[in-house]
């Protein structure tokens, strides 16, 4: 026999209660908490609407050239709510709106509208038809799809969220973006991939509409940040979502912060000077990954950091 299987054997208790304690001890408690540990992130990912500015987009546009296609002379057609098609696609993928496309989401919208009856009109020699659709509710569709109980709740919950934000924000950055550097210098250099504006958004973390207070620069863990501008750190350490952050005075009116960082290499009240390395790059408090935040204020009001690269 083996060793494992002696060692196995030595747990091996011999009668029935001790069986089931066993079976307790060694099945159950694992499977809890094995349940546990991965409830826990599975749910907080899953409430995360992880669709972009384009993304929301494409639907708008879709549900938009389907409901058009039910207008005509003789009915005013339906309305295809968007929202709708963005909810269930977020969860048909999971929130992985990457495996989105025009295509499929046509064809979900499509689902939305029901032929009940036409209208034949003699137009010269031809007869014409125009046909007549209604909208097909939510659970409808949703029945459809075959969707279960839990999955429709999902799309309903996804529904409360306010995605008017979206509407309002169009991405500031241009792709092939490059900062001009006039009198601050780009905290990460040669790193311009811009994964989020500033401005309103829905919030990547909690799923609801946000000011987004600066930019969001993509690096690399571990990746230097550079103060922007000579000044003086006036806070370095923790704090709640920005995480391990660094926010540096330049004058009585300007003031850079650099979020999330892995860690901090100055200390408060030290000056510096721009171009010099304040910390790393990293994923520390309220971040989905990796990057920098990088905000800039003038008079404690949030500006937007690109105009001073532009
Ligand atoms: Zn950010």
């Amino acid at each position: 026999m083996n060793v494992l299987g002696k060692v196995l054997l030595a747990f091996l208790p011999d009668d029935l209660e001790s069986v089931i304690k066993f079976a307790l001890l060694f099945i159950l408690v694992p499977v809890v908490f094995l349940t546990l540990a991965f409830a826990g992130p599975i749910t907080a990912v899953e409430k995360i609407p992880l669709v972009s500015y384009e993304q929301a987009q494409m639907y708008i546009s879709t549900a938009k050239k389907v409901s058009e296609s039910t207008k005509n002379p003789y009915s005013e057609g339906v309305e295809i709510d968007w929202k709708q098609l963005v909810a269930i696609d977020a969860v048909r993928f999971r929130q992985d709106f990457s495996k989105a496309n025009s295509q499929e989401a046509e064809e979900l919208a499509k689902l939305f509208i029901e032929k009940v009856g036409e209208v034949k009109v003699k137009e010269g020699d031809e007869v014409k038809v125009y046909p007549i659709y209604r909208l097909r509710s939510l659970d409808e569709v949703l029945n459809i799809l075959h969707f279960s109980r839990e999955e429709k709740e999902k799309v309903k919950e996804f529904l409360s969220i306010d995605f008017s934000a979206l509407l309002d924000y169009a991405p500031s950055v241009p792709e092939g973006f490059i900062p001009i550097e006039k009198n601050l210098k780009w905290p990460l250099p040669g790193t311009y991939t811009i994964t989020s504006g500033f401005g309103p958004r829905i919030d990547p973390v909690y799923g609801v509409e946000r000011f987004h207070s600066g930019v969001d620069i993509a690096a690399p863990a571990g990746t230097p940040v550079r103060a922007a501008l000579d000044g003086e750190v006036v806070y370095a350490g923790w704090n709640d979502g920005y995480g391990l952050v660094v926010f540096i005075w330049h004058s009585s009116s300007l003031e850079t912060r650099y979020a999330h960082l892995s860690s901090i290499v100055v200390k408060q009240r030290q000056v510096v000077r721009a171009g010099d390395v304040i910390g790393y790059v990293g994923s520390t408090g309220k971040s989905t990954g990796p990057h920098l935040h990088f905000e800039v204020r003038i008079g404690g009001k949030a500006v937007n950091p690109l105009d001073f690269f532009n």
